[in-house]
């Protein structure tokens, strides 16, 4: 279904409402047992007592008043930990999509999941429910790493969880893993990649560690109790992790993710083409019509809002041409593939002319982008660099 310059797409009159239809859907599910040190994420722990029951009827009620008949490519489901609630929780979760979207086109059903939830009945619901890929939050097979981060499962954990999803099936499996860990060295990063790659994952996202405002370990950091990596260390083990998964034959696609052929994630490649999406659930981001917007963030606030019939939408921003376009390079960017001018040209009406070109020009020279007349790729080097390369030029 192509979209229009500024991302619209045609109706869906489903129900008599004005329903864009989208290809892809994300659905956030809130609950984690806890939070850890280094996640800034909109998550509700369970004991913050708002019962998972109350969050699956307004689910419920969001499916059925925005996304009622739509039948997206791809799902994904992330959080939170949808995995962390109960087998019959999981399985209401799945019906309410079920029972409401069209699922019949869809081509990728992805979950997150985290190691020690990741249960024998909990697979089972997933794979009843035809949930095609599963990334599991594996960030590191190293217990010290493990500790640092605050996780709770360790490497046995996620080789269990590994084998259950292929025993029953699941063909695509991501591991996630986050890099340049306060005390790691690249010893210990090089064996967390080998032990990944022993499982066979079709998948790999590595993510540099951030040290987000307000959270536990940026704290601690503050407090000297953690010695965060310098940023050529940083580099460093990111040319490593590179290095390492090439040679295993995984396709480099974008900035954090590494895939065997035929593996990559639609859902994501698809928001990085800066495609439209909807988003359900708290603090879930959509963009439909050029407009972004964004759900209340606390599952409390957008439950009472839908139980009284209004909009969860807490923030929202129609783009204007000039912010559509330079959000399609920034996206566009992320991907090795990189940004074409004439796709910017048929989405539009203006392709590398709306750029800087003396930013180009100086960006290529330092040899951190890869000019010609039709694409504009970041290098090896403006990979380690990326977010300066993309403020540089736009
Ligand atoms: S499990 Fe994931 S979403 Fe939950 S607190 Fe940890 S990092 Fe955040």
């Amino acid at each position: 279904m192509p979209s229009s310059p500024t991302g619209a797409v045609p109706e869906n009159r489903a129900h008599g409402a004005f329903l864009p239809r989208v290809r892809s859907i994300y659905i956030h599910s809130p609950y984690c047992v806890r939070r850890c040190p280094y996640c800034d994420f909109a998550i509700t722990l369970f004991r913050d007592r708002v019962p998972p029951e109350r969050f699956l009827r307004s689910l419920e009620l969001e499916v059925q008043r925005r996304a009622q008949g739509q039948s997206p490519r791809t799902i994904f489901v992330g959080g939170g930990t949808p995995t962390a609630l109960k087998p019959a929780d999981l399985d209401r979760f799945f019906q309410i999509l079920e029972h409401n979207l069209d699922l019949g086109r869809l081509v990728e059903f992805s979950v997150e999941a985290n190691p020690e939830n990741l249960r024998p009945d909990r697979v089972a619901v997933l794979v009843r429910h035809g949930v095609t890929r599963v990334s599991i939050g594996a960030q590191s097979f190293d217990s010290t790493t493990l500790r640092v981060l605050g996780r709770r499962h360790d490497a046995q954990q996620i080789e269990r969880s590994f084998a259950l999803l292929r025993a029953a099936g699941i063909r695509h499996v991501n591991i996630d893993c986050i890099y340049a860990v306060p005390g790691q060295t690249i010893a210990s990063l090089d064996s967390d990649i080998a032990r990944a790659l022993s499982l066979g994952p079709d998948h790999l996202s590595t993510y540099c560690l951030t040290y987000e405002r307000d959270t536990e370990i940026t704290h601690a950091r503050g407090a000297g109790l953690v010695k965060p990596l310098s940023a050529s260390r940083e580099a460093r083990f990111y040319r490593h992790i590179r290095a390492r998964l090439a040679k295993a034959g995984y396709e480099h696609y974008e900035i954090s993710n590494f895939a065997l052929p035929g593996a990559r994630c639609l859902h994501n490649v698809s928001c990085w083409r800066h495609q439209p999406y909807l988003g359900l659930g708290p603090s879930a981001a959509s963009f439909v019509s050029g407009e972004r917007r964004q759900n209340h963030p606390r599952l409390a606030d957008w439950c009472a809002r839908i139980e009284a019939g209004e909009d969860p939408t807490i923030e929202r921003e129609a783009l204007s041409p000039e912010r559509a376009l330079r959000e399609a390079v920034m996206l566009g960017l992320r991907r090795s593939a990189g940004v074409r001018s004439s796709s910017l040209r048929r989405a539009f009406g203006r392709g590398f002319e709306a750029l800087d070109a003396a930013a180009l020009a100086r960006l290529s020279e330092l040899g951190l982008i890869d000019l010609s007349p039709d694409r504009i790729r970041l290098t090896a080097r403006g990979q380690e660099l990326a977010d300066g390369v993309a403020e540089a030029l736009l």
